[in-house]
């Protein structure tokens, strides 16, 4: 099956949205949807430390000792251990709560700072999972808005970065996303 792909180019960059396994993806940076201790957990932050391996933790375990907690809505850089990206960006989403606790902001920041970190350290390319609708329970179709208005609006200015791609793992979240897509360039 030739897994589907929907383009759109801003300025100098591509923003694609794929249905996929974010793990098996070539770009520069991966972003895990991680939770504040930094300790790996269930759904897609599990399957990046899995692949990976224990030289992520180990990062994350200096991160945590380091900083503490990591704040909803803030990003931090690490190796990519044994994927094939060399940088994973562990951000942390916000839990739903019915929408009045501040959560669209949370999770255009969390899309936000992912993207800064990934410019200040000259990455090209970077791949996103759907951050938070998932263990975290945001509505997908409010989700999917904000990450793709939060993306293109980081595109339109000046930044290293060339691909951005976001990795759907299931036909649900894909069709989302391809909907919030569509609406973006109307
Ligand atoms: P959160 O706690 O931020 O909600 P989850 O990992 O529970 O994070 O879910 C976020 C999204 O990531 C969900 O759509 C989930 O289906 C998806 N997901 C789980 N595993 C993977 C994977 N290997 N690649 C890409 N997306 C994944």
């Amino acid at each position: 099956m030739v897994s589907q792909r929907i383009t759109i180019t801003i300025n100098q960059a591509r923003l694609s949205i794929i249905q996929g396994d974010i793990t098996h993806q070539t770009t520069t940076a991966l972003v895990n949807a991680a939770n504040p201790g930094l300790m790996g957990g269930g759904g897609v932050d599990g399957a990046i430390h899995r692949a990976g391996g224990p030289a992520i933790l180990e990062e994350c375990k200096q991160i945590i000792s380091r900083q503490g907690r990591l704040p909803t809505g803030e990003a931090v850089i690490t190796t990519g251990g044994n994927l094939k990206a060399r940088y994973v960006i562990h951000t942390v989403g916000p839990i739903w709560h019915g929408g009045n606790k501040g959560e669209a902001r949370l999770l255009a920041s969390a899309y936000e700072q992912s993207l800064k970190l990934a410019a200040a350290n000259q990455v090209d390319s970077i791949s996103f999972p759907s951050i938070s609708t998932g263990i975290y329970s945001y509505p997908v179709r409010e989700a999917a808005r904000i990450a793709i208005s939060t993306i293109t609006a980081f595109l339109r200015q000046t930044t290293p970065l060339r691909e951005v791609v976001l990795v759907l793992f299931d036909p649900k979240t894909f069709n989302a996303y391809s909907s919030a897509l569509q609406e973006s360039e109307q």
